[in-house]
């Protein structure tokens, strides 16, 4: 036994498709991975490695639960992503061998104050507010990599109230999975259990009370939340 001087905060977990839970260790988010994201955002695709940014992992909304509307911002916006979870650590992974340290994967949702992001970005701070606040992520069931062997194309979606919003394929991914494991996989050593929110292509816009969001990941699955 440890003499924790508190109790320990629990462990985050997302539900697995055929039932279980995916407990989760850190969440790593890729930065303007799709071009024409990266153009709506007033960035140059052709010019940049992938950049990461986090989420805490108690940042989660599971189980189609409901999002509340967060504090300290005027401009809730979506961003609808394939997420990764990884079952096998590694540092230096090979981008040949990287799909192999894939558990499987989600559809989620890297809900954004975009707001307080713009005014980080122009004042040269870190995004962690904009993006890595309570309820900033929610994620529908994971599925084991054995359902989905090829991640390089799927159809994304994203509608709101019933309205398709966001749509793309995976195979516009500027930095594939693999090649996204293998890149953060030279900056830290991935672990079991870290997610990978791997990017949102166009079409991201502000979301009010009372909006419902559904998102599907051809292959993989849906996440759906209600804001509230
Ligand atoms: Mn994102």
């Amino acid at each position: 036994m440890v003499d924790y001087v508190i109790a320990p905060p629990p462990v985050a977990s997302v539900p697995v498709h055929g039932g279980g839970r995916f407990p989760v260790r850190r969440i790593f988010c890729v930065g303007r991975n799709y071009a024409e994201h990266a153009r709506e955002m007033g960035a140059d695709p052709d010019r940049e490695l992938p950049f990461f940014f986090m989420k805490p992992s108690d940042s989660l909304v599971t189980a189609n639960a409901d999002m509340p509307y967060p504090t300290e911002t005027k401009s809730l916006h979506h961003e609808m992503e394939l997420v990764v979870a990884i079952g096998t650590g590694g540092a230096d992974i090979a981008e040949a061998d990287a799909l192999k340290h894939v558990w499987g994967y989600a559809a989620g949702l890297d809900m954004t104050r975009r707001d307080l992001q713009n005014e980080a970005k122009k004042a040269g701070r870190p995004w962690d507010m904009g993006k890595g606040f309570d309820h900033s992520a929610p994620i529908g069931m994971i599925v084991p990599a054995s359902h989905f062997p090829d991640p390089t194309r799927g159809k994304l979606e994203l509608r709101v109230n019933g309205a398709v919003r966001q749509v793309s394929d995976l195979s516009k991914l500027i930095w594939s999975v693999a090649e996204t494991i293998a890149y953060l996989s030279k900056l830290v050593r991935l672990a079991p259990g870290d997610l990978i929110f791997t990017g949102t292509p166009e079409g991201v816009a502000a979301v009010v009370r009372g909006d419902v969001l559904e998102g599907v990941v051809e292959g993989v699955g849906t996440v759906k939340t209600v804001i509230v």
